[in-house]
């Protein structure tokens, strides 16, 4: 998509200049090619405005001395390119601000929804995106199953290998976990020492088997196996009448049952009926 703006915007500046050497005084090219920097909002890169503010520049320039012989007043000609390149800098600086601000509450956003320990989602954003998903999956009647993870007797660790290995088992876990799941599947941090993971169009059995390879990656990761670091996990999966709350309960009761049969192990509740 981004390739094809790209390809249009280089067009759209050649075309502008064939029309210009045609029509000697570059009558108002500035405002067709401010529009080709306008439309460069599509692109996300600040670069990329640049460069086609510059190239406008240039060839409007560059018309000047190879438009055919002149009908009016040199000084006309002069007035004419310089205002066109005053449009085509005053749409780049519009363009930039537009970005800036933009990157600026994008990184706002990620900011206020990243976990800053592991980098993998917060609470925050847990909430925001179970809402919207609970409501889309019921309406559209698609699978959602949701894995609690907690890892097991973190304390002892704490209290053995020092608060710094725990958070270092912390991170850990959330490498194996964000590794093992789809880029569309959210791994979110809920607190202390607790994962959740929105399978997205995912039936209990399928999220059953993939957090089944996380459990055993984080049981044998070389670094997390020398403070025998284990998960309990917790999978519930969505139901026509479940809001945030209520799915999380089930996963939450599942994980109770993992870690009161003895941790290291995977509990699956179907749904709230048989549950
Ligand atoms: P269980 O197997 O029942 O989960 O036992 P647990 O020791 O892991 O206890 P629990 O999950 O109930 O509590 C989590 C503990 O993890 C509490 C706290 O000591 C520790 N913890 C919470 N947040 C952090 C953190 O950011 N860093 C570290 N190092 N430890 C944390
Ligand atoms: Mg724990």
């Amino acid at each position: 998509m981004k390739d094809r703006i790209n390809i249009a915007l280089f067009i759209s500046m050649l075309v502008i200049f064939g029309l210009d050497l045609v029509s000697p005084l570059g009558v108002a090219a500035g405002t067709p090619y401010g529009l080709v920097v306008f439309a460069t909002i599509w692109t996300k890169r600040i670069n990329e405005t640049y460069l086609v503010a510059l190239v406008g520049i240039s060839f409007t320039i560059l018309g000047y001395f190879l438009s055919p012989s002149i009908v009016s007043a040199m000084h006309a000609v002069i007035i004419n390119r310089a205002l066109a390149v005053i449009i085509i800098v005053a749409s780049a600086l519009l363009v930039i601000r537009h970005k800036k601000a933009h990157q600026h509450i994008e990184d706002l956003n990620i900011l206020t929804t990243t976990d800053p320990l592991t980098g993998v989602k917060n609470r925050l954003a847990f909430d925001r995106i179970m809402g919207e998903e609970i409501v889309r999956d019921i309406r559209y009647k698609r699978d959602l199953s949701l894995a609690i993870i907690d890892i097991d007797n973190l304390k002892n660790i704490n209290d053995t290998f020092g608060h710094d290995k725990g958070d270092e088992v912390i991170k850990g876990a959330a490498d194996e976990i964000r590794n093992a799941v789809r880029k569309t599947d959210p791994v979110c941090r809920l607190g202390g020492d607790e994962f959740a993971i929105i399978f997205i169009e995912t039936d209990i059995e399928k999220a059953r088997s993939l957090v089944e390879t996380i459990r055993n990656k984080i049981a044998h990761n070389p670094i997390l196996e020398a403070a025998e670091v284990t998960v309990s996990i917790g999978i519930a999966k969505l139901d026509d009448n479940d809001n945030t709350a209520t799915l999380y309960k089930r996963a939450d009761e599942a994980l109770y049952l993992s870690k009161r049969q003895g941790r290291n192990r995977v509990t699956t509740v179907p749904n709230a009926a048989n549950g």
